[in-house]
């Protein structure tokens, strides 16, 4: 099919989510859609998929499952942890509590979540402690499980001594812990280590990984490294609708992604990506980082007046987080467009000084 030129603008960083398909889970799609195959996740595809994922992380006996977004693995893994009585506590910050239209407690109808004040969104086991131990009687929700977003919705990634910190302060108190991976790949990528070392090796019990941010068109999975949280799960995922009767299409990319390893190499380059942003305004006047640059984000405070200057110059960016600037990169950021953005920004600092 020919390019529709009018629907092609100039490469914009407001949103990962911007990025079109990866090669990589485009091929894997195009090699699914040959011939019929069994519905609702009983086909090949399906099978090869959860098996990339259990390899991945070393760990034979992890069960998977593939929902169409973030939201939805989010709401029905913590639902999964949690009776309607219960609570998850999270960062006030955490996209589970500001960012999912009460998904969570919807599907766990009712288990509330209990918002920590962090700083750079990051959990501690000091107020997961405060949180958990405040009341023990009948009249509050009963703390079930903690939730952690790695990296954090400002970018910053836990250390893998701090996940352990975390899980150990769970275990002691009988909570469960899970892990919003939205973009787990680009955690993975800035960290250096291996899947497993920052899950289940750190203990972590459910991780929900995220391929929409990570080059895929759609779906997350879902990973349960203590098989016995997994029961019934399927059930849950039908009911919510998220179910796919051509699973293929949403498990066959993951193949590609995990197979080749396009998922770390698309992470790193977005990753790259934000370094080179922040490096190349580091020293501007006016502007300067929010948040430590760790992940594929980079969060820019700068008067308003420059901030409408740059939307003027036709950069798109959203300011929901403190009123800076947030860049978000992809897998197919193109350094010449991180380059043109950032001679934009000196450009607007040099008027101004
Ligand atoms: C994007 C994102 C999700 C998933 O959002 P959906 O739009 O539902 O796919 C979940 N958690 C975090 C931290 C995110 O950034």
């Amino acid at each position: 099919m020919p390019q529709e030129p009018d629907l092609v603008s100039p490469q914009q960083f407001a949103s990962d989510n911007y990025a079109g398909i990866c090669p990589e889970a485009w091929a894997a799609t195009q090699a699914a859609n040959a011939g019929s195959m069994p519905a609702y996740g009983e086909d090949a595809w399906t099978a090869r998929a959860a098996d990339a994922f259990r390899t991945l992380f070393d760990k034979a006996d992890a069960q998977v499952f593939f929902a169409f977004n973030g939201t939805a693995a989010n709401a029905l893994a913590l639902a999964s942890l949690c009776q309607s009585y219960h609570s998850v506590i999270c960062a006030a910050s955490a996209h589970v509590e500001t960012d999912e239209c009460g998904a969570p407690e919807f599907f766990s109808n009712g288990s509330k979540l209990l918002v920590a004040p962090t700083e750079n969104g990051k959990l501690t086991p000091t107020a997961v402690r405060a949180l958990a131990t405040g009341r023990s009687d009948i009249h509050f929700p009963k703390v079930r499980a903690v939730t952690i977003t790695q990296p954090t919705e400002t970018g910053q990634v836990y250390t893998l001594e701090e996940i352990r910190a975390l899980s150990a302060t769970c275990r002691e108190l009988g909570l469960r812990l899970h892990m919003d991976g939205a973009r787990f790949a680009n955690a993975c990528a800035s960290l250096g280590c291996s899947p497993a070392d920052m899950t289940w090796r750190a203990g972590v019990d459910l991780l929900c990984f995220g391929g929409t941010k990570n080059g895929m068109a759609a779906g997350e999975a879902i990973l349960f490294f203590d098989p016995a949280l997994a029961e019934d799960f399927g059930y849950r995922c039908k009911q919510a609708g998220q179910l796919a009767s051509k699973m293929r299409f949403l498990s066959a990319p993951w193949v590609g992604m995990l197979e080749g390893g396009a998922w770390l190499a698309n992470a790193r380059h977005a990753n790259a990506c934000a370094q080179r942003l922040a490096a190349a305004v580091a020293s501007l006047p006016d502007w300067s980082a929010m948040f430590p640059v760790e992940a594929n984000a980079v969060f820019l405070q700068a008067p308003a007046d420059q901030l409408d200057g740059l939307r003027a110059k036709g950069w798109r960016f959203y300011t929901f987080i403190g009123g800076g600037a947030r860049f978000m990169f992809a897998w197919d950021a193109d350094p010449a467009r991180v380059d043109a953005l950032a001679e934009d920004i000196r450009s607007l600092s040099r008027l101004a000084a």
